[in-house]
């Protein structure tokens, strides 16, 4: 069990108010990712439930217990940091058992303890190495089943693949998720990487200068980011952005002249908007197709074929680049003039404040 409460909690350093009154509430056995820009607090709010940063403002308990002032070794949380701290001149058990030592377990039960852990981490084979003889994966999995045999009621997990390669953490990512599902303990995860985010959460929490933006499923975020910063960062490639006027407003559908020429038909019958408000209108490259005669217009700048997918950058007459996400796209060249059309069921639409209206 780890139920874990944030009310209004806050950072502040000397000079510097790094946390801005958090709420949030993590419920046991789930797997919740923070994501964010860079400086905008995610490894202080980490490090402050972990206990290694004092909590200066609000409460936090872990399964109804107060906790801003429980030391973090008795927390019964444990962090799992991106370098991974391995001891060189100790063998991988000897790493992996090393806490139950200092804290005097019983020899059989440290060695049961680091097989079993070493068992799920596909570790057993390499018990008897030191970590220079281990690949980068099989180290950050010491790390990992350090923190597993001290059965902690939680993991803390501070940007851990990112000193592996790109395939390596794709499997990572994979296993980590297996693996909360399997010790069925609540997980922690900080990464600044919205993809990470979206494919290893139950829930992100979206932070940005010391303040949650927003907190859902992945889909939700995808499908209903709750301001322009989410809409911006959710999604690769990002959303495409572009202020405009509303014009007109019918029972089904809204109608946009973009400030810098063309037009957006939205379908939105539940959104209450009058003509004449200032919004920005949100369009995912996905959501987003080049057509002939489409009410956005533009010269295509870069073609970029990725394989499975291809991205036109089509430059506005402002000079704004608009991504273009589609299969198929015989034809198309750089200098091309292009007409695009978002969906008009996908398309989002924020207000002046920056908050979606739909
Ligand atoms: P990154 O992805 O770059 O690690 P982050 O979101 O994890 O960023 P934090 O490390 O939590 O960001 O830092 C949040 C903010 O608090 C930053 O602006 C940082 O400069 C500031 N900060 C961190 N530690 C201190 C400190 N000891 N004194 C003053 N300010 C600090």
């Amino acid at each position: 069990m780890a139920k874990l409460i944030l009310q209004n909690v806050e950072k502040r350093y000397e000079t510097f108010h790094a946390i801005k009154g958090v709420d949030l509430s993590i419920d046991d056995r789930e797997f919740v990712v923070f994501v964010g820009p860079s400086g905008c607090g995610k490894t202080t709010l980490l490090r402050m439930i972990a206990g290694l940063e004092e909590i200066t403002g609000g409460d936090f308990s872990i399964d109804g217990v107060r906790a801003n002032d429980i030391p973090p070794d008795k927390r019964g949380l444990a962090m799992v940091f991106q370098t991974y701290a391995l001891y060189p001149h100790m063998t991988v058990a000897d790493n992996m058992g090393f806490a139950l030592k200092m804290a005097k377990v019983p020899r059989d039960e440290i060695k049961a303890k680091v097989a079993h852990a070493a068992a799920m981490l596909q570790l057993d084979k390499v018990l008897d190495r030191r970590p220079k003889a281990l690949s980068g994966g099989q180290r950050q999995r010491v790390a990992i089943g350090r923190a597993i045999v001290r059965n902690p009621k939680g993991f803390l997990f501070d940007e851990p693949l990112s000193n592996l390669d790109a395939a390596l953490r794709v499997q990572m990512r994979t296993e980590l998720v297996k693996l909360n599902k399997q010790l069925q303990t609540t997980m922690i995860y900080v990464t600044h990487d919205q993809i990470e985010a979206m494919t290893m959460a139950d829930r992100i929490v979206v932070l940005n200068a010391g303040i949650i933006e927003q907190v859902g499923s992945p889909l939700e975020l995808y499908n209903n980011p709750a301001n322009l910063f989410v809409a911006g960062f959710i999604g690769s490639p990002k959303m495409n952005l572009l202020e405009g006027v509303v014009t007109a407003r019918d029972d089904r559908h809204v109608d946009v002249t973009l400030d810098d020429a063309g037009s957006v038909t939205l379908v939105a019958d539940r959104v209450n908007v009058a003509p004449g408000t200032r919004v920005t209108v949100g369009m995912r490259p996905e959501h987003t197709a080049l057509v002939t005669d489409g009410p956005i217009g533009g010269v295509a700048d870069f073609v970029e074929h990725l394989g499975n997918e291809t991205l036109v950058y089509v430059k506005r007459p402002d000079g704004r680049l608009l991504i273009v996400k589609a299969d198929d796209l015989a034809g198309v060249r750089m200098g091309d003039a292009v007409t695009l059309a978002p969906r008009g069921d996908r398309s989002l639409l924020f207000g002046p404040d920056g908050k979606a209206l739909l």
